[in-house]
C-alpha cells in the first residue's frame, strides 16, 4: 500500500497531477483544500470560520486538519491501491502527527515535492483565478499564501530529507512533462 505525499507551493500543480495519478493507477486522492472548500460550500458555521481563514491566505489550524485526516483514514475502506495526499501535511506538527498515525498502522508515505519558480506560480494562480471562483486566487492573497508556504511548509523539506524520504520533480514544464517525470519516479514503487 503506497501513501504518496504530493507537496509543493500553491500553484505547483499538486491537484492536477494527483487527478492524473488517480486516473492512471486508481489511487484515492485526498486534497485537504478541497475538503475545506466543501465544508465552506455547505454553508455551516464551521465552514464560515474556515472561509475567513482561507480567504486571507492563512493556514487552518493543525487540530482541524488532523481531525479531517483521521476521519478520512477511518472512512476510507479500500486502500489497497494507495492514497495521494495533496496539500497535506503543510506544517511540521502535521508532518509529525501524520508520521505517528502511519506508524500506528505500520504504513509509510513517500514524499514528492513539485518544484516551480515563483513567477510561474503567481502566473498560474492568477490564471486559475479567472475561472476557479476561489476567494484566494487573487494577487494579494497569492502573495500571502507564498509567504506562508515559505515559512510554514518549506521546513518539511528538511523533515523528510532527514528521513531519507525526499524526492523532487521539476513541475515548471507542461502538465504532461511533469506527469511523465512523476510516473517514472513512481515506477520504483508501483508494481
Ligand atoms: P489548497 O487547495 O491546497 O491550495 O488549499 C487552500 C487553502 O486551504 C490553504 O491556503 C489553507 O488555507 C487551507 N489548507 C489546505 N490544506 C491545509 C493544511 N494541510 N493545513 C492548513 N491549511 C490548509
Amino acid at each position: 500500500m503506497l501513501n504518496i505525499i504530493l507537496s509543493g507551493a500553491p500553484g505547483s500543480g499538486k491537484g492536477t497531477q494527483s487527478d492524473l495519478l488517480q486516473k492512471k493507477y486508481g489511487f484515492k486522492h485526498l486534497s485537504t483544500g478541497d475538503l475545506l472548500r466543501e465544508e465552506i460550500a455547505s454553508g455551516s458555521e464551521f465552514g464560515k470560520r474556515i472561509d475567513a481563514i482561507i480567504s486571507k491566505g492563512n493556514l487552518v489550524s493543525d487540530d482541524i486538519i488532523m481531525h479531517l485526516i483521521e476521519r478520512y483514514f477511518e472512512s476510507v475502506d479500500d486502500r489497497a491501491v494507495g492514497l495521494i495526499f495533496d496539500g497535506f501535511p503543510r506544517t511540521l506538527p502535521q508532518a509529525e502527527a501524520f508520521e505517528q498515525l502511519l506508524k500506528e498502522r505500520q504504513e509509510e508515505a513517500l514524499m514528492i515535492n513539485l518544484v516551480v519558480d515563483e513567477q510561474e506560480l503567481v502566473a498560474r494562480m492568477l490564471n486559475r483565478g479567472k475561472t476557479s471562483g476561489r476567494s484566494d486566487d487573487n494577487i494579494d492573497v497569492i502573495t500571502k499564501r507564498l509567504q506562508v508556504y515559505h515559512r510554514q511548509t518549506e521546513p518539511l523539506i528538511g523533515f523528510y530529507k532527514s528521513r531519507n524520504n525526499y524526492h523532487t520533480i521539476d513541475g515548471s514544464g507542461s502538465i504532461n512533462n511533469t506527469f511523465t517525470q512523476l510516473d517514472q519516479l513512481l515506477a520504483k514503487w508501483i508494481r
